[in-house]
């Protein structure tokens, strides 16, 4: 097709989005990063842009995630059982990927529960139309023509392989399998650890686990180091919460900062000179911990406090670990997964239309829950925690 023509066919579709202008920068940007415009043409023709993402692109979250909520979510039962059955299943791999990275397995593992839950959630946008759509529309045109980019390239070489049937499809902003890298993230840091000849983070397991490792290696991970522990502040502490800020163990030792079980900070499994950061997730009413190099490793990831602190917890309790010991300051902790499926039940045989059933509170479950916390003349913020769980399951 020529570009004429493939300009014609897109701009009929899409009128919001100025394709005249765009397609021909596209293409000259592509050709000078190595990948000829009939190529470029090839591997775009058939997608239209799907302006439909611009929208999420500039939403503000109107409903802020409490750390509890999003922990509680996040670490659930279910995912650390999972979690411990994929350890099982891929121990042989995760001990090479150990051996080839430095990266132990539970932490492997975390990061693959959460980044997709096991490569179960990985978004269903075509990624070249929502990429298309942002590199031409939007506030960030930069940024997502080097991924559309990036993604096109890797179809080039043949380490994506997507057809008409099976598309690739990833989140509305570009993430998209197992491990949820972007598509330059991927052509700078995916790994061939089947040995196939594609490194293929979609399909393969292997090549998926290795590259998350292989990031954790590349963001300065330091093999057999814990990322943190949860600690207990001394009566009436002082000082700065910032996590940055950081000092040996032996000035927190001296400070009055134990391990939650009492025991002393400073023991053989961490070195007095090893130097930690304090991090507060909700503030000194709620649980403390001590953090380490390896935190910092987690939070690249994702750039996100909580984020990093779900993964850190999440590979303890695949370990066997136990959970927070100091309880969130809340008297209303947060639903897991089974939790929001159950409200979404009850929800639904309350007449309201949440849509499915899927354990993910989005905008029309936010809804009926509003509706039924106005019902019972409680705040209508739309958050639901145990108390609207155990007053619907009561019939209240
Ligand atoms: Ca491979």
């Amino acid at each position: 097709m020529s570009l004429t023509s493939l300009l014609f066919a897109l701009a009929v579709q899409t009128p919001a989005i100025p394709l005249h202008t765009c397609l021909p920068e596209l293409r000259r940007r592509a050709a000078y990063s190595g990948l000829p415009a009939a190529r470029f043409d090839a591997l775009i023709a058939g997608h239209v842009p799907d302006a439909t993402v611009l929208a999420l692109l500039d939403a503000q979250p109107e409903f802020t995630t409490a750390v509890w909520d999003y922990l509680a979510a996040l670490v659930d039962a279910e995912r650390v059982e999972d979690g411990r059955a994929r350890l099982r299943e891929n121990a042989d791999l995760l001990q090479r990927i150990e051996a080839a990275y430095g990266v132990d397995p539970a932490t492997v593992v975390a990061v693959w529960g959460v980044e997709s839950d096991y490569g179960r959630s990985r978004g269903s946008r075509v990624l070249q139309e929502s990429l298309l759509a942002l590199s031409c529309a939007g506030r960030r045109q930069p940024f997502f023509r080097g991924e559309l980019i990036a993604l096109l390239k890797l179809i080039d070489s043949g380490d994506l392989q997507p057809s008409a049937e099976v598309p690739l499809t990833g989140s509305w902003a570009g993430a998209f399998g197992q491990t949820q890298f972007m598509p330059s993230t991927y052509a700078r840091i995916a790994v061939d650890f089947d040995g196939d000849g594609r490194r293929d983070l979609v399909d393969s397991v292997a090549d998926a686990l290795a590259s998350t490792a292989h990031y954790l290696q590349r963001s300065n991970w330091r093999s057999g180091q814990a990322w943190g522990i949860e600690v207990q502040l001394p009566r009436g502490h002082r000082g700065s919460a910032n996590r940055r800020d950081t000092a040996p163990l032996s000035d927190w030792a001296a400070r009055g900062v134990r391990r939650v079980d009492g025991s002393p900070l400073v023991a053989s499994d961490l070195a007095a000179d090893r130097r930690a950061g304090l991090l507060l997730p909700a503030g000194v009413e709620g649980p403390a911990f001590l953090v380490f190099r390896n935190f910092e490793a987690l939070f690249s990831y994702n750039a996100s406090q909580n984020y990093a602190l779900a993964i850190g917890h999440l590979a303890d309790r695949i370990r066997g670990g136990s959970e927070f010991h100091t309880p969130w300051p809340t008297d209303d902790p947060g639903l897991s997964r089974a939790q929001r499926r159950e409200l979404q039940a009850l929800l639904i045989a309350r007449g309201h239309d949440i849509g499915e059933i899927d354990g993910r509170l989005g905008p029309r479950s936010r809804a009926g829950i509003s509706a039924e916390q106005a019902r019972l003349g409680w705040t209508a913020d739309g958050r639901a925690g145990q108390r609207l769980l155990e007053s619907l399951r009561e019939g209240g």
